[in-house]
């Protein structure tokens, strides 16, 4: 296996932990956007969403409100930014899920740069419809 993540996880190359229960491990970022930059993973690897377990799922969301909290004691951040990128069309670089924590300052100068461009109420309409269509009905 010479997934890094995994590498990580199994001590194999050095990180800066900062928090680790039985389902997921965060650490520092090597690249840092911004002061405090940290990523979450699932210790079982899967590369995406789409390979994710929801137990492991909601398993880095549990730790990613410890982390966020912890953040924010720490280092009084302003606010914090959640990116997770699945697949090389939405910019994935490492294929091992990973949740980025991406403290915020204002006027940092940081941050996604897309514009606000007002779509198509009936395209939205449309596209929502499919979107529908598809959401498993839950079973009460
Ligand atoms: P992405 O797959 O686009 O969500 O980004 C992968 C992230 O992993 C980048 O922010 C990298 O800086 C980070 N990264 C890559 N290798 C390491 C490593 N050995 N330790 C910590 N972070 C890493
Ligand atoms: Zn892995």
């Amino acid at each position: 296996m010479d997934c890094i993540f995994c590498q990580i996880r199994d001590g194999q190359i050095p990180s800066t932990r900062v928090y680790e229960d039985a389902l997921t491990l965060a650490f520092m970022d090597i690249n840092p956007v911004n002061e405090g930059h940290l990523l979450i993973i699932s210790k079982t690897h899967a590369e995406t969403i789409y390979d994710m377990s929801p137990p492991d799922l909601a398993a880095v969301s549990a730790t990613a409100k410890k982390m966020a909290e912890a953040i924010r004691q720490a280092l009084h951040s302003e606010g914090l930014n959640l990116y997770q990128a699945n697949g090389a069309a939405a910019s994935q670089v490492v294929p091992h899920f990973h949740l980025h924590l991406i403290p915020r300052w204002k006027g940092d100068g940081k941050g996604f740069d897309w514009k606000l461009v007002k779509g198509d109420p009936e395209r939205i309409r449309v596209t929502a419809e499919k979107i529908r269509a598809q959401v498993p009905t839950e079973r009460t």
